[in-house]
């Protein structure tokens, strides 16, 4: 098993040296490098996340890893190849993208994100390495093997969306970024955080889908006992598009350095499209912000927030607090039902 996976991170090895390379220092890799430099990268940056570049044919890395020997099954396997039903034989995953090498902890390359060029209705945008025996999205952070030195030195991971905003945030200086692989933050991934830090700031796409996500992220995060925080981006920017309209300075100073707690945030967001001339709108925000006092906060906090809640609804603070009250005795019925529910739920083995 070991050495079926040290071949398998042999071959992305490979790959993305030749990938690098036909980027670099081919014709046909000069479209997807005019690119990149149009989005603002670097030589030093290209080279120090090894982005490549796969041509259109079906075969290169296929014909390349035959050479070298490979089991071409096990490489399929691995997510690089695709094999054919009808013959057993490999083609090409990877055609005509810009390749960005996926790295594990230890730096090695465990997948591939590759982009097409043009804008095109027929293709995604991006296209990942499937999961493999190698490659775990519900686990992987891109760029945690560069980011973890300083993640750990400033108690503190700032996480994005996509691999690309976390290229621009380094480009921008800020070393201690990380992204999931396309994914929503797992429990898997708040286990790796929650070794590691004890700060995170959820720093997602201003639109309604990262809105979302840093919404759920938060909770989750919060759950662990990670502190969350949000740095909003204005409406439409993602951090690489806010990078590019606002330079880097404003994008550290104005966004990474002023986040807003999680509930500051979330009440934000519950609040948007409500007027509170409404009573109904006035209510159901009340008991969203409540909803989420009863999991996430200290009793200090709860009794600011409410006195917050007060002010901004013109609604008394103990009907606030009976509201919240109310909620929690929902809560505890509930989960004590589930308890019975469990104790009496006779235990079934099944046997295969
Ligand atoms: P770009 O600036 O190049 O358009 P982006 O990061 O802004 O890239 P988003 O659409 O915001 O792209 O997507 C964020 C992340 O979601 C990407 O980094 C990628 O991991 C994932 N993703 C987006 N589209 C797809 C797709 N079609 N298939 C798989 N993953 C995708
Ligand atoms: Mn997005
Ligand atoms: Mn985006
Ligand atoms: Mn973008």
């Amino acid at each position: 098993e070991g050495q079926r996976h040290r071949r398998m991170k042999e071959a992305h090895q490979i790959a993305a040296e030749y990938y690098h390379h036909m980027l670099l220092h081919t014709e046909d890799g000069e479209e997807a490098l005019q690119y990149l430099e149009d989005r603002g990268f670097s030589q030093t940056l290209i080279e120090d996340y090894q982005i490549g570049y796969a041509l259109p044919t079906w075969d290169g890395l296929t014909n390349l890893l035959t050479a070298r020997g490979f089991d071409l099954a096990e490489v399929a396997e691995s997510g690089l190849l695709i094999q054919r039903e009808q013959d057993g034989s490999c083609f090409d995953r990877f055609r005509g993208r810009i390749m960005f090498p996926i790295r594990d902890e230890s730096g090695k390359t465990i997948a591939f994100s590759g982009r097409i060029i043009e804008a095109s209705t027929s293709e995604a945008k991006y296209m990942n390495s499937p999961e493999s025996p190698i490659f775990h999205k519900s686990q992987v952070f891109f760029n945690l093997d560069k980011a973890r030195a300083s993640i750990r030195k400033q108690h503190k991971a700032i996480i994005m969306e996509g691999f690309i905003d976390v290229l621009a945030a380094v480009r921008a200086g800020i070393p201690n970024v990380i992204a999931t692989m396309g994914t929503a933050l797992t429990p898997q991934h708040v286990t790796k955080l929650k070794r590691l830090v004890e700060q995170v700031i959820i720093c997602y796409d201003g639109d309604g889908a990262g809105w979302e996500a840093a919404k759920r992220a938060g909770e989750l995060l919060q759950q662990s006992r990670i502190k969350a925080e949000v740095a909003v981006l204005p409406e439409k920017l993602d951090p690489d598009d806010y990078v590019k309209q606002h330079g880097a300075t404003s994008f550290k100073e104005d966004i990474i350095d002023k986040p807003h707690t999680y509930i500051a945030f979330v009440k934000m967001h519950a609040r948007r499209g409500k007027n509170f001339q409404f009573d109904n709108d006035k209510m159901q925000y009340v008991q969203e912000v409540v909803d989420l006092l009863v999991h996430n906060t200290s009793p200090l906090e709860r009794d600011l927030y409410i006195r917050q809640l007060a002010d901004e609804t013109n609604l008394s603070e103990e009907a606030i607090l009976a509201t919240l009250r109310q909620k929690e005795s929902d809560e505890a019925q509930r989960s004590k039902r589930q308890q019975q529910k469990e104790q009496f739920t006779p235990v079934v083995v099944t046997h295969q």
